[in-house]
């Protein structure tokens, strides 16, 4: 960390014209993120972006102008998909447990493609679609047998709220079947996330295929007919430590092969000729933006505790890795960007922590850093997915960082800022009136 040889993802001159704490995007980098992932994957396939990883409008509009799909999961991120310019018709709405209303709303707004996780979620979309008056399709997203080994975070062969189990499609087929208004028209077969290896994720897809042979031909039992096979991905990505995209160049021809060989046989079980192959589709979040962002906080304080350097910076959980206060994330080792200064001496061996009121707000416990003093700023790198969007912005009410977007492909032109706001409304009144409580059920008295 902080050797004077680390590239830094953004030139200096600019990360000087922004104010901290704040995160800046590198368009280019995310178009060569874009370049290096559908180099790997095979001609043809199509390529949903999802959203969750960063739904910063310049971010969604890069990955528009390039083709991808925008994979969404909520009202709010159906809004920025429409508003980077996307139809309505391009989004898949996923996500375990839809609200009835959420659903009504995509539909109204001309969404047609949902992921669902259930035989209660197809019911539920099929009578959502019938009271609008709407067509809906819908993948069938399946958790399958068993779990995939080198996986970041296990989303199939586990107890999931993600999918129905391949089991339960077997066994019940008719309950995965097309409704009036909810055609089943392909399985969604998301795994996992973080595989930095092109074994591993060869293996996986390899499975999948496979799962998806055997539940096609349960399904077509009861006329459902895959027209798309959404692969899921998978792909990994640096977080918030030093690295570079990973190199999948290896991938295609492998993936490519795979293909062919499983809806080739597909095809022959289901006596279907091959102008019937389902489109074959993928997802990504991080692989296309994690390393195009960085997080730039001041130091605020330095000082010794208990025998320790300890470093306090403006930034901590609310403004990257609200999962880290979960335990999940790597110790992280911002990269220096101003000072020190020449005169300084020595470095610090220091316990790095952000400015909340919780001992949870720790960066590293024990991080070897140059001689930081109040006023320097810090650079954390690869934080272009799941920074802003997966911190816990509201806790201890500090101001958002900005985000700032350079583009490398126009190194003169000055970073657009923004800031996300939050303000309290007024809530609008229940959906269902609340039900008539008598206090002295409660055993309250007044
Ligand atoms: C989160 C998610 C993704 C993106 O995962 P990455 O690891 O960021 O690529 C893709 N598909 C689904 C269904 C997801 O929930």
């Amino acid at each position: 960390m902080s050797e004077p040889s680390d590239p830094l993802p953004v030139p200096p001159e600019l990360l000087a014209s922004v104010p901290t704490p704040a995160y800046v995007y590198d368009l280019a980098e995310v178009r060569r993120n874009h370049e290096a992932l559908t180099g790997a994957l095979p001609a043809g396939a199509g390529l949903y972006y999802s959203l969750k990883a960063n739904a910063h409008p310049a971010v969604l509009t890069a990955l528009r102008e390039r083709g991808t799909l925008p994979e969404v999961c909520s009202t709010g991120e159906l809004d920025a998909a429409l508003a980077a310019g996307w139809p309505a018709g391009d989004v898949l709405y996923t996500g375990p447990g839809k609200r009835d209303e959420e659903i009504d709303d995509a539909l109204r707004r001309g969404v047609r493609l949902f992921s669902v996780d259930s035989a209660h979620a197809v019911e539920q979309l099929d009578a959502r679609a019938e009271r609008l008056g709407a067509d809906a399709r819908c993948l069938l997203r399946i958790n399958d047998d068993q779990p995939v080994p080198g996986q970041g975070l296990a989303m199939t062969g586990v107890p999931s709220q993600f999918g129905a189990d391949t089991r339960w499609v077997l066994d019940e087929p008719a309950r995965f079947a097309s409704r009036p208004h909810a055609e089943v028209v392909g399985l969604h077969l998301y795994m996992g996330t973080n595989l930095g290896q092109v074994d591993a994720l060869l293996g996986q897809f390899a499975r999948s295929l496979r799962t998806a042979r055997t539940l096609a031909a349960a399904l077509a039992e009861h006329g459902v007919r895959l027209r798309v096979l959404d692969l899921g991905g998978g792909f990994g990505a640096p977080f918030a430590a030093a690295g570079e995209r990973i190199d999948l160049s290896g991938l295609r021809p492998g993936l490519t092969a795979l293909i062919d060989e499983q809806l080739t046989l597909l095809g022959r079980e289901l006596d279907d000729t091959d102008a019937d192959r389902p489109q074959v589709v993928f997802e990504s979040g991080r692989y296309l933006v994690g390393t195009a962002g960085v997080l730039l906080s001041a130091v605020l304080d330095v000082k010794r505790s208990h025998g320790k350097d300890v470093v306090v910076l403006e930034s901590g959980i609310n403004h990257l890795g609200g999962m880290s206060g979960l335990r999940r994330l790597p110790a992280l080792n911002p990269h220096l960007v101003t000072g020190p200064a020449p005169d300084r001496e020595g470095g610090l061996e220091a316990l790095v922590a952000g400015p909340l009121c919780t001992p949870l707000d720790t960066w590293a416990r024990s991080a070897r850093l140059p001689a930081l003093r109040p006023g320097d700023v810090v650079a954390v790198p690869n934080v272009g997915a799941y920074g802003l969007s997966a911190s816990l912005v509201a806790f201890l009410g500090h101001p958002l960082p900005v985000e700032a977007v350079v583009d490398g492909d126009r190194p003169g032109a000055a970073p657009a800022l923004t800031r996300l706001t939050f303000e309290r409304h007024p809530a609008e009144p229940p959906h269902r009136p609340a039900p008539d409580r008598d206090t002295a059920d409660l055993g309250v008295k007044w």
